[in-house]
């Protein structure tokens, strides 16, 4: 049962200084200190339970984060957590549509940012207060108490709440099987760790090797800088895996349209699945001229980590600008932005293959993914999640890989809760890793 009322909020600035090693590194964020707005909700429920909530950013810019957070936080307080989850919806709108705050949005950027993180916190809360993991949660809801939690504002000319009801009782058919299935196997995951753009090549040898070694098969190189190092370093990875094997491209959206083409004409001889990010996250038209011109080459299009909202998801599938729909559990408005994404993808039959990495991304968003297969998609067929082998020492409930695969959480809430150890040791600018690091700087 749902229950208390919201007694506090706090918010901090967590850091991880993973710069300093490379990792994280891309064709346009070269020196990335993987970092997270982390949020903490308290009520006056006596079981004491504590929702937390992130997203992810890049290290400089989470304290704006943490501004928009605290500007946020009076729609929060002092509500009772039943009446929040009773109308979901409705406090979604309102969060989003703030008089004042929408217009430094709305629904994207900073305070949309912010908003994730808020709303990740109160599902964690929520599912933990019903002693399930959020996957479970969502499996278990009935459609209609699912489907209020969306806000279908902007995209009921492709997606209305009858069809939405529609695709989950289609959905039920067969979803225990489904769910026995993932809990025995897991979700299909590819992995981004081998090969970010400031590895060596000895490194990304070593890391490849490691990687096939541990049994995976699908794995994803960074482009986008140079040609002629991209053309050595595809080379290299699509030796090392071999031709049967998947190879994906990032590159971060580095190039203009005719370039994007171009270049990934070049880039076709090694196979890949897709190119991600070709371009500007926000040029929908561009991405489906790329998607035209690269689909006689096999290579599809993939986008969706810096996409702001389910309005430009919806646009993209309109306009048949991507083939590989990738959501982030940070970017978008938690989980009841998400579901209507996931719910619009599989009206149009485009295959959700969610963004993760950073701080807890993978911790989250593998239970979006996995109640997608159970009560959505119901299907595997050029799906998989991405995974990225850093910062889950951080997590009280760190993801479980098997076999190239996320193991289903069985622990209550959204998985999004940090050590509370490192939470301390990686504030900024206080915590012991960053006071070291700052005065180092001053030297
Ligand atoms: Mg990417």
């Amino acid at each position: 049962m749902v229950r208390g009322r919201i007694s506090r909020l706090s918010v901090c600035d967590v850091r991880f200084p993973t710069s300093l090693g490379g990792h994280g590194s891309d064709a346009m964020h070269t020196d990335p200190d993987y970092s997270a707005a982390y949020v903490i909700i308290e009520t006056d429920a006596e079981d004491g339970l504590k929702g937390y909530g992130i997203t992810f950013t890049l290290g400089k810019g989470t304290e704006v984060v943490v501004c928009a957070v605290n500007a946020l936080a009076q729609h929060v307080l002092n509500k009772d957590l039943r009446d929040i989850v009773g109308d979901f919806r409705g406090f979604y709108r309102q969060l989003t549509s703030d008089g004042q705050l929408r217009w430094i949005g709305p629904e994207k950027g900073v305070v949309h940012l912010a908003t994730a993180a808020v709303l990740n916190a109160l599902w964690d809360l929520w599912a933990k207060q019903e002693g399930k993991p959020l996957w479970k949660l969502l499996v278990d809801m009935d459609p209609k108490t699912l489907l209020s939690c969306i806000d279908f504002r902007y995209i009921t000319d492709v997606l209305t709440e009858e069809e939405a009801y529609e695709i989950l009782q289609k959905g039920r058919v067969g979803n225990r099987e489904r769910e026995a299935q993932m809990l025995a196997h897991g979700y299909p995951a590819y992995t981004t760790s081998c090969a970010w753009l400031g590895y060596s090549d000895d490194t990304l040898k070593q890391l490849c090797s490691k990687a096939l070694k541990d049994g995976w098969t699908r794995f994803k190189v960074k482009v986008g800088a140079d040609l002629q190092d991209d053309i050595r370093r595809c080379r290299l990875i699509r030796d090392m895996i071999g031709p049967e094997k998947t190879l994906m491209m990032d590159a971060n959206q580095r190039w203009d349209v005719p370039e994007a083409v171009e270049w990934m004409s070049r880039l076709a001889e090694f196979k890949p699945l897709w190119i991600e990010e070709p371009t500007s996250p926000d040029d929908i038209l561009g991405h489906a001229t790329i998607s035209k011109a690269l689909a006689p080459l096999g290579i599809g299009v993939a986008t969706g980590e810096q996409c702001h909202n389910r309005v430009i998801f919806k646009q993209l599938l309109q306009a048949n600008a991507l083939q590989f729909l990738q959501i982030d559990s940070c970017r978008l408005g938690s989980v009841n932005e998400n579901l209507s994404v996931l719910l619009m993808a599989q009206k149009f039959g485009i295959p959700v293959c969610p963004h993760a990495g950073g701080v807890g991304l993978c911790e989250l968003v593998q239970h979006l993914i996995i109640f997608d297969y159970i009560a959505v998609s119901a299907s595997l067929k050029n799906r998989m999640c991405e995974y990225v082998d850093h910062l889950h020492e951080h997590f009280k409930y760190p993801v479980i890989i098997k076999k190239a695969s996320y193991m289903p959480p069985k622990d209550a809430g959204y998985s999004t809760e940090m050590k509370e150890e490192s939470v301390k040791k990686h504030r900024f600018p206080d915590g012991e890793v960053w006071k070291k690091l700052l005065a180092g700087q001053e030297n």
